[in-house]
């Protein structure tokens, strides 16, 4: 594994980040016996930086990670936490939050304590007038926060606002090689490090889909540049090129994702890319960019619809098609939200509530574009279909 340092503190901070936000699951819920030996794992390998959320999981991740460190590695690791500052009304709320964060990490304190998802100064200038900056300041003083932080989904204004608001710790950003040019931008990570704030970095796979929804050109590209190396150890090298990066996360759902990010991570070096390599990224992205319909990340902070349609399978079914021609996409559409389940979750369902729409850090507009899927994935003969599969195989509901 290699490390960065935190220059702030000479905190020694793994390259490669544990995201507990995408843990294996079963029957609806984590799989724990295997979450946590993925975790246990992970610290004997090397990754000392956890970064979790109190919504994360449904609120079931902070938990789990406190079980897997519990007795085993608390001391050897960072945790990394979020104030949802979206459900904190006053500062008591805030305080309950915080305590039961603590309870459910069971530690008796958060090295990297973040706000979660600003979006814009304004959200910043209501924790401050809520006093919740001042209590997190006597945290700080008292040991019991060791770093004060931000989350951010916005645009570059804003995060450059953020960034001049407050002596933040450190902070973390969407960044990926589509995303250089959106949400906090190069030019955001380059100003944070002129300012000598660590960044994280979060969703270096946009959510997986920079491996699971490559058009066949883009594997192409890949396969022709260097046949050994996948997808994953593609994205993640481009990240890890920049040398302003402290950390890059990874919201690791399988064993195999966590060993090939293990060994990736231990040759990945700051500015180790050739001219060629980046030349193939500037090729990679416009194939991407041309294809993509609607830029999901699939982090389901959206969810639950209160009307049942799942929004980022919506969007997932709906790239799909378009990014890898997938003809099938639609057939899986209609098979997996609508046709066959008990409860239908397809995008006609949508009612137009606008409950989801300020809760997505990509600022998609979630109603339209579920306009736009339900015209395309369903069609004329969407419903008769799915009524006579469901008549055939006897579905109730
Ligand atoms: S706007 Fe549509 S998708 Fe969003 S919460 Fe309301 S019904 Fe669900
Ligand atoms: S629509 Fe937005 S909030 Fe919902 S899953 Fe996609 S990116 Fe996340």
């Amino acid at each position: 594994m290699n490390y960065r340092t935190n220059r702030n503190n000479s905190n020694q901070l793994s390259i490669l980040g544990f995201g507990i936000m995408r843990l294996p699951s079963k029957n609806g819920a984590i799989d724990e016996p295997r979450a946590i030996a993925m975790i246990r794992h992970a610290v004997d390998e090397g990754i000392n930086y956890f970064d979790t959320a109190y919504i994360y999981h449904r609120g079931k991740s902070e938990a789990l990670l406190g079980k897997a460190l519990a007795g085993h590695a608390r001391r050897k690791v960072f945790i990394a936490t979020k104030l949802p500052t979206y459900m904190v009304g006053s500062l008591e709320g805030a305080k309950k939050i915080f305590e039961t964060q603590l309870k459910r990490l069971q530690t008796d304190y958060i090295d990297y304590y973040l706000l979660h998802m600003l979006v814009d100064k304004a959200m910043f200038d209501r924790m401050v007038s809520l006093g919740v900056m001042t209590w997190l300041e006597r945290l700080k003083e008292n040991g019991i926060i060791h770093n004060i932080g931000f989350s951010f989904h916005g645009v570059k204004a804003d995060f450059e606002a953020l960034l001049k608001a407050y002596p933040w710790d450190f902070c973390q950003i969407q960044y990926n090689y589509l995303d250089e040019n959106s949400q906090a931008t190069k030019a955001g990570l380059l100003m944070a490090a002129d300012m000598g704030i660590p960044v994280i970095v979060m969703e270096p796979l946009r959510g997986g889909r920079l491996v699971t929804h490559l058009p066949a050109e883009v594997k192409r590209e890949f396969e022709t540049f260097d046949p050994k190396r996948s997808s994953a150890q593609w994205a993640l090298r481009w990240v890890w090129n920049h040398p302003q990066v402290t950390v890059v996360l990874s919201g690791m759902s399988d064993e195999a994702q966590l060993e090939e990010n293990i060994a990736v991570a231990g040759d990945a070096r700051a500015d180790m890319m050739s001219e060629d390599e980046l030349a193939m990224f500037s090729r990679v992205k416009e194939i991407i960019l041309e294809k993509t319909k609607v830029p999901c990340t699939g982090c389901a902070y959206c969810m639950p619809c209160p009307h049942g349609v799942d929004i980022p399978e919506c969007f997932s079914y709906y790239n799909e098609k378009h990014l890898m021609n997938d003809k099938m996409a639609k057939f899986r559409y209609m098979r997996n939200l609508g046709g066959l389940a008990v409860n239908p979750s397809n995008a006609s369902q949508c009612v137009a509530c606008g409950k989801c729409e300020s809760q997505c850090p990509q600022s998609i507009e979630i109603i339209k574009e579920l306009k736009n899927v339900s015209r395309e994935m369903e069609g004329p003969l969407y419903r008769p279909i799915v009524w006579l599969s469901r008549k055939m195989m006897r579905i109730k509901g």
